[in-house]
Parts: structure tokens; C-alpha cells; sequence
């Protein structure tokens, strides 16, 4: 059987390691392992949306509303847009899957950071396109202008704040690429850890509307972070209406389950859950800067819910990640990244007490 020839060139996205995968392979009692690699919600599933779940499950025999009526509302109240600049994705992963699959081909190139999220590159060589990087893993206007002008990509991504390194680009710099890029490139603001960062510094915050007047731009927000729904699989993109209906053609019938629906208007309404877990997350991050800084290495300042470790020669980030395994701590090497450093995502207090207790007895 022959395959379609650009998957010679696609390695399979390597997802974060199941607790089931560690109970399995080490013994370890699943209450005793400690999962820090998905960049998943600490705090648990939020009880409003186990409710609406649990309320919608006799509906099951029926297909979901196909125009999502109701979370284009609550979405569009939220972000101060109408429902037809939005798209709705299985995960905004399914909106990157439409944009890879509505722009490119196998003449057309796309453009993103050195160390940025690892699907913009998959789905644009399933397409088989080219990918350009720029030098550094920041979003820097010079190294994005240099390469657009060289390479004349037909989508540019900025990730903001960026997976899997955690650092942000200002709004300011953002508007200044997106302002200087021409408008047959299309420009993917990304912000699933938005949330994050406009909590810690407003230089960091970009709302949709601050993207609306371009007619080539497209952000993409996410249920999987800070609203806690990485298993329900809900994403969102928004965008000028022209721009939307394009991506429409793309997208499968029911893209989105019932129950998923339910969960993401549940979430959408419940800004306090979002309040309470990122307060958990700005008291227990200063932590992980405190213990980097009292073993002596190197973290980048993170934006997101997650914090990325930086190693020197004398420490090696898979043979870390390994030993944290075998002791039940997931976390994620970022060694295929090129980089000798791990991203780990923050926990409960409970969760970094182990990962901090782990982590101290594997290096020393
Ligand atoms: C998690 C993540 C997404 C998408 O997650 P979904 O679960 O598919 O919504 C998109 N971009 C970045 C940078 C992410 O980290």
C-alpha cells in the first residue's frame, strides 16, 4: 500500500503520558502519581459543568445542535462579538486543522517561532507545505519580518503566550507584525493560555476585538486550560465573517458532542471557576521560581500555566524525566524540542509538594 508521500515527513504528535500508562509500567498506586505534562486544570472538573453533563446525558440517541446556538451566545457575550465571527472546534486544534486545510498546499509555506506549539507544523506538512522558523523560540518583530519578506508564507503563527516555553509577546508587538504582514498571509493569534497572562500583566492581554478590524487575522481560544475541559475537547476561532465562512466549508457535520456543548456553555458562563483557578496558580507558581532559584538553574518567566525549566550541561532533561516517571511524577521533556529543559505544568499544592520532594531526591 502506498501512502500519501507527505506523511514520509511527519513524525506523531506525541502526547502527554497517561497516569494509567505509569500504574501499568512501574506499579505505582494511581493515587500516588503526580500528572504535570498536559498543561490540564489542577483544580478538577468544575461541579457546574459534572452537572450539566450529568443533565444532559439522556440525550445521547439525538445528534447535538449543529449551529451551537447557545455557545455562540455566550461566547459572543464574553468577547463582545457576533456568533457569525466565530468557529467552534473539537479543541482549537480541530480550528487549526481547518485553516491548515483551507490555505495550504504543497507550494505554500508557514511561519512560526523556533520552539512554539508542535501541531501548526503537523498539520501544515499533512498539507505538504514548508516550515520556516525563525531563529528564537520569542515572537521578535525583526527575525518574523526578515522570514516573511524571504519566504512570503501564507500563514504566520504567533503564540501567545507561547507552548511549550511559557513566555508572552506584548499586544504592542503583536499588532506591530500583524500591521506590517501583508494581507495575503493569514496571521493565527493564538491564546489558549490567554487567561494566564492578562491575569498577571495587561501588557500581555489580547482580546478578539483587538483583532477584528484586520480581515487576516484569526484567534483561537480554548476550553482546555484555565476553564478546565481538556477531555471535553472545545475550541473556538474568531474572526472577520468572510473569513469564518471559508473555515465552515471545512468542518465535519457535529463537530461537537452534545455533552461537550453542555460542558462548554457551563464553563463559558463560569467566570469564577476561572478566578479560582488562576489564583491557585499565582500563589503556587511562585514556588517553582523559588526552588529553581535555590537549586541553581534557569526558568523562563512564565505567562502560562505551566513553567519551563532550562538545564546546563551538568543535568540532562530526559534522563530527569525518566527518573520522575519511574517515581510517578509525569512532566515533559522538552529534549525533542531541541532543548535540554522540561515544561511542567503547575499543580495543587499537593501535587508540586510531591513533584518538589521527587525532583530533589532524582538530581541529587
Ligand atoms: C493546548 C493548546 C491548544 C489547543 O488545545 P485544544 O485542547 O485542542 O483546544 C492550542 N494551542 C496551544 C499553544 C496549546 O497549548
Amino acid at each position: 500500500m502506498k501512502f500519501n508521500k507527505v506523511l514520509d515527513n511527519i513524525k506523531t504528535y506525541e502526547a502527554g503520558k497517561p497516569i494509567e500508562l505509569v500504574v501499568r509500567e512501574f506499579g505505582i498506586a494511581a493515587e500516588n502519581v503526580v500528572k504535570l505534562a498536559s498543561n490540564e486544570n489542577p483544580i478538577g472538573t468544575n461541579p457546574a459543568v459534572a452537572e450539566v453533563i450529568r443533565e444532559n446525558a439522556s440525550k445521547a440517541h439525538l445528534y447535538p445542535d449543529d449551529s451551537m446556538f447557545e455557545l455562540k451566545a455566550a461566547l459572543s457575550k464574553k468577547y463582545d462579538v457576533k456568533d457569525d465571527n466565530i468557529i467552534i472546534g473539537a479543541g482549537s486544534d480541530q480550528v487549526l486543522e481547518f485553516i491548515s486545510r483551507a490555505l495550504l498546499d504543497e507550494d505554500s509555506s508557514v511561519l512560526m517561532s523556533a520552539v512554539t506549539f508542535a501541531m501548526y507544523e503537523i498539520y501544515a506538512k499533512q498539507m505538504g507545505a514548508k516550515i520556516i522558523r525563525t531563529a528564537s523560540y520569542e515572537h521578535k518583530y525583526d527575525e518574523f519580518m526578515e522570514a516573511y519578506t524571504m519566504h512570503k508564507p501564507k500563514i504566520v503563527y504567533l503564540c501567545t503566550p507561547n507552548n511549550p516555553t511559557g513566555d508572552a509577546t506584548s499586544k504592542e508587538e503583536v499588532l506591530r507584525i500583524i500591521e506590517a504582514i501583508g494581507k495575503e498571509a493569514l496571521v493565527v493569534v493564538d491564546g489558549a493560555y490567554m487567561e494566564y497572562a492578562a491575569a498577571k500583566s495587561a501588557v500581555y492581554a489580547i482580546t478578539p476585538s483587538d483583532l477584528l478590524g484586520y480581515e487576516n487575522v484569526i484567534y483561537l481560544g480554548t476550553f482546555s486550560k484555565a476553564y478546565g475541559l481538556g477531555g471535553m475537547r472545545v475550541g473556538y476561532g474568531i474572526a472577520q465573517p468572510s473569513l469564518i465562512a471559508e473555515l465552515y466549508k471545512m468542518r465535519p457535520p457535529f463537530n461537537i458532542s452534545t455533552l461537550s456543548l453542555a460542558a462548554a456553555i457551563a464553563a463559558c458562563k463560569d467566570e469564577s471557576f476561572v478566578s479560582k483557578s488562576i489564583t491557585l496558580h499565582q500563589e503556587q507558581i511562585k514556588r517553582y521560581e523559588i526552588f529553581a532559584k535555590e537549586n541553581r538553574f534557569e526558568y523562563i518567566e512564565s505567562y502560562t500555566n505551566f513553567i519551563t525549566y532550562l538545564f546546563d550541561k551538568t543535568m540532562d532533561s530526559t534522563e530527569i524525566a525518566d527518573a520522575l516517571l519511574k517515581r510517578g511524577v509525569i512532566i515533559r521533556d522538552l529534549a525533542s524540542y531541541g532543548m535540554n529543559a522540561m515544561r511542567i505544568t503547575i499543580g495543587t499544592e499537593k501535587q508540586n509538594d510531591i513533584f518538589f520532594k521527587q525532583f530533589s531526591e532524582v538530581v541529587s
